[in-house]
C-alpha cells in the first residue's frame, strides 16, 4: 500500500453530533459527504470505538455542523482529542437543540444540517450512517476548513479513531534524559517524558527536547511550540 496515495483524497472538516438531553456528544469527522439530492440524504462515516455512534444509533439522528477555515484548537481539541465518556463536551460551547432533540454545534460553524438516521452499513472498524437531511442552515459565508488545511497550515493531525489515521512511525529513543515536565498552552495537557506518548510512537523516557518537529498535542493537536516547561 502507498500510503501517499491516500494523502491525495480530499475531504472537510466537520463536528458530528448526536444525543438526547440525558447525553449529548459529538467528534471531529473528515468523511461526511452528499450522498442524493432527492431526498438529500448526507453519509458519515464512524469509528465503532467513538461514544457517538452508539449515541447516533439510540437517538435514530444525527447533526453535521461544517467548520469554518480558521476554527479555533479548543474546539478541535475539545471534539477531536477528547471523549465524551470523561467530560460534557457541551458545557463550554454555542449550539442549539433541533427538532428532533439532537444538539446542533454552532459553535466555529458556518453550516449545519440536521438529520434522521435511515440506514446504517457496519464496514469492520468504522459504521457508515445515512442520513435524510430534515433541516439546515447557511450560518455565515465563511470558508470551510478542509482536511488539507489542517494539516498542512495548522499541522493539526487525525485523532486516533479517524479512518485516516496512520499513526506517526517516527520514534525517539535516549537512555538518560531530563525528566522535565511540559504544558500544553492550548489545552492544558502535560507531557510526561516517563510516560512518553505510546499512541504517537514516543516510548517512555523521550525528553520532551528529543520529540519530532512534528509531534503535537494528543489532546488537542497543538505544535510542539505552544508548549512550556511545568
Ligand atoms: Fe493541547
Amino acid at each position: 500500500m502507498n500510503i501517499e496515495a491516500f494523502f491525495k483524497l480530499s475531504y472537510g472538516l466537520y463536528v458530528v453530533s448526536s444525543g438526547d438531553e440525558k447525553k449529548y456528544n459529538g467528534y471531529i469527522a473528515n468523511t461526511v459527504f452528499q450522498v442524493t439530492a432527492e431526498p438529500p440524504q448526507l453519509a458519515v462515516v464512524c469509528n465503532k470505538n467513538n461514544l457517538t455512534a452508539s449515541v447516533i444509533q439510540k437517538s435514530n439522528g444525527f447533526s453535521v455542523s461544517v467548520l469554518q477555515k480558521e476554527t479555533k484548537p479548543e474546539t478541535m481539541g475539545l471534539f477531536g482529542f477528547q471523549s465524551g465518556t470523561n467530560i460534557n463536551k457541551f458545557e463550554k460551547i454555542n449550539y442549539k437543540t433541533g427538532e428532533t432533540g439532537i444538539p446542533i454545534v454552532l459553535e466555529d460553524t458556518i453550516a449545519w444540517f440536521e438529520c434522521e438516521l435511515v440506514q446504517q452499513f457496519d464496514v469492520g472498524s468504522h459504521i457508515v450512517f445515512i442520513g435524510k437531511i430534515l433541516n439546515n442552515e447557511l450560518v455565515t459565508k465563511e470558508e470551510p476548513l478542509t482536511y488539507a488545511y489542517y494539516h498542512t497550515v495548522k499541522k493539526g493531525r487525525a485523532p486516533k479513531n479517524a479512518p485516516t489515521y496512520q499513526g506517526n512511525t517516527n520514534s525517539v529513543k535516549k537512555p538518560d534524559v531530563k525528566y522535565t515536565k511540559y504544558k500544553c498552552l492550548i489545552c492544558g495537557h502535560i507531557y510526561d517524558p516517563e510516560v512518553g506518548d505510546p499512541d504517537s510512537g514516543i516510548p517512555p523516557g523521550t525528553a520532551f527536547e528529543d520529540l519530532p518537529d512534528d509531534w503535537s498535542c494528543p489532546v488537542c493537536g497543538a505544535e510542539k511550540e505552544n508548549f512550556v516547561e511545568v
